[in-house]
């Protein structure tokens, strides 16, 4: 028997224990290459999670009119940023991508119309992070977008769906900021990680309760929290992969939150890691 036929008696993602599900602040595209304490927090929490068969990642930086997974064999790596050094656009992440899971997606999702991409590949929001879980990129990787069109509720109902993802060892990553405004960024605060305006740090508290407290229709109808949350999400794209993440969480399980630290005022890098209590 050849492999192709054992995958197709066995399922390439057979039944595994119940893997955690994260939600990574991933911050400047620089979080790729840089030694700092944000990227030791990812790799300290990588190093705790059973190895995945995939990760599917839902990043901030890959929106789309409808939903899609990204289903070829060898995703290339995207430099969809401006104004960085050159060995940043050097970075090349070469994980398998995995043409099954994307199927297994669409079969798994019922609610909302999935269909396979061929053009996307890995954004930063997805390689920054996830080449720091797993360096020797030998984890196949496929990427999920965020519809515009879909409410906030939606986006966390479609994320239910991909619940039994997780117990055929497929890893579930969000990737995005809790509070991201880049708009209102400190330049002149960049190197001094810890500073917050007021209203970031009000937002991110608020937040973080909300998470504590499994209130979750407070955190998907986020915008009628008032000015603090305005400032902090002034667009939902950053935002929404942190609902994906809360979605999966099943009652008996724990939220872990760590780099839980503001940046350059209007950023947080605020990460969790949902796993059995
Ligand atoms: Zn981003």
């Amino acid at each position: 028997m050849n492999m192709s036929e054992l995958i197709t008696m066995t399922g390439t993602f057979g039944h595994t224990e119940k893997m955690p599900v994260l939600f990574l602040g991933h911050g400047s595209p620089m979080n790729a290459i840089e030694e700092n304490e944000f990227v030791a927090g990812w790799r300290t929490v990588g190093k705790t999670l059973p190895r995945p068969n995939a990760v599917l990642c839902v990043s901030a930086h890959w929106e789309t009119k409808g939903t899609f997974v990204t289903a070829m064999q060898h995703p290339k790596t995207i430099h969809d940023f401006g104004g960085f050094p050159r060995e940043l656009f050097a970075v090349e992440y070469p994980a398998p991508g995995s043409p099954e899971l994307a199927r297994e997606v669409i079969t798994i999702v019922n609610n909302t119309d999935v269909a396979l991409d061929e053009r996307w590949g890995l954004d930063h929001g997805c390689w920054s992070v996830v080449s720091r879980l797993y360096p020797n990129a030998d984890v196949p990787v496929i990427q999920m977008s965020l519809d515009y069109d879909l409410s906030p509720q939606a986006h966390y109902d479609l994320a239910k769906e991909l619940s039994s993802l997780r117990t055929k060892g497929v890893l579930i990553v969000g990737s995005g900021n809790i509070v991201h405004n880049l708009g209102k960024l400190a330049w002149d605060k960049l190197d001094e990680p810890g500073f917050g305006y007021d209203w970031a740090l009000e937002a991110d508290a608020k937040i973080k309760r909300f998470i504590m407290a499994d209130d979750h229709p407070s955190l998907i109808n986020y915008r009628s929290q008032g000015t603090a949350f305005d400032l902090a999400i002034p667009t939902p794209d950053h935002y929404l992969p942190l609902l994906y993440t809360l979605a999966l969480k099943d009652e008996n399980e724990r939220v872990i939150v760590f780099n839980d630290k503001a940046v350059a005022g209007s950023l947080t890098m605020t990460s969790l890691k949902i796993e059995k209590a």
